[in-house]
């Protein structure tokens, strides 16, 4: 599994070195933040699986950055651990009610911190643990980085492979073509949103090129929603 990529929203500096150096020595990819505007632009262009995040901040306070991300279906589910002063205990509370997953009281052991981002990883992606998605005998190795039906390898294109991973990963719910394009292609990638249907063209003809051995034919599960997007939903079994 590739290293796991953390954000820390910290304005203290010499907190922030700290939190870094603890934690790329356990292995993780950090990107860092002083302030809630740059940490917003921050998620967006890095794309972190966790988010680190301070309370007190120059801009305001965590509250405000969890709010924004939980607008947005392409960072609602980034998890977010607040550290917090011992000082400010209705902040944790108000911070668990507006979505935060969990917190760390100041001051805290780095060792201590790692085993609740391990945890919330763990949590928050657990199909990372084994690396495959699958919908009956569909089966993508994000590792392996094959797609196979029923044991048999299909052919598919680096986007198409990060399109099926996405949509294996979010099943049964609609998503937008431009939102389908934030969460694939990335937020600040300007691309008009008829890429989204060659790929899922180009995709649906993957997955259906073993369909004629099988009693499932995957290409209809991509469906397309008219007046929203896409989806992509269990199968269900023809009589
Ligand atoms: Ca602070």
């Amino acid at each position: 599994m590739a290293a796991r990529k953390l954000l820390i929203v910290e304005d203290e500096v010499a907190i922030r070195d700290m939190l870094r150096g603890a934690l790329q020595m356990a292995g993780f990819h950090c990107a860092e933040a002083g302030d809630i505007h740059k940490a917003h632009v921050m998620v967006l262009d890095e794309k972190p699986d966790l988010i680190l995040l301070d309370w007190m901040l120059p801009d305001g306070n965590g509250l405000e950055l969890i709010r924004r991300l939980k607008r947005e279906s392409a960072t609602e589910q980034i998890p977010v651990i607040m550290l917090t002063a011992r000082n400010e205990e209705d902040s944790k509370v108000r911070g668990l009610e507006v979505g935060a997953d969990d917190y760390v009281t100041k001051p805290f052991s780095p060792r201590e911190l790692i085993a609740r981002i391990n945890a919330l990883l763990r949590r928050a992606y657990p199909e990372a643990a084994s690396g495959c998605l699958e919908c009956a005998a569909l089966r993508l190795d994000s590792n392996g980085h094959v797609v196979t039906i029923q044991g048999q390898v299909i052919d598919i294109g680096p986007t198409e492979f990060r399109l099926l991973e996405f949509f294996l990963g979010h099943q049964g719910r609609a998503y937008t073509r431009s939102q389908i394009l934030d969460h694939v292609w990335g937020s600040n990638v300007y691309l008009e949103e008829r890429t989204v249907d060659v790929h899922v063209k180009r995709l649906r003809s993957a997955l259906g090129s073993v369909a004629a051995n099988n009693e499932i034919d995957y290409s209809r599960c991509l469906q397309t929603i008219r007046g929203t997007g896409y989806r992509f939903s269990k199968p269900v079994m023809e009589l």
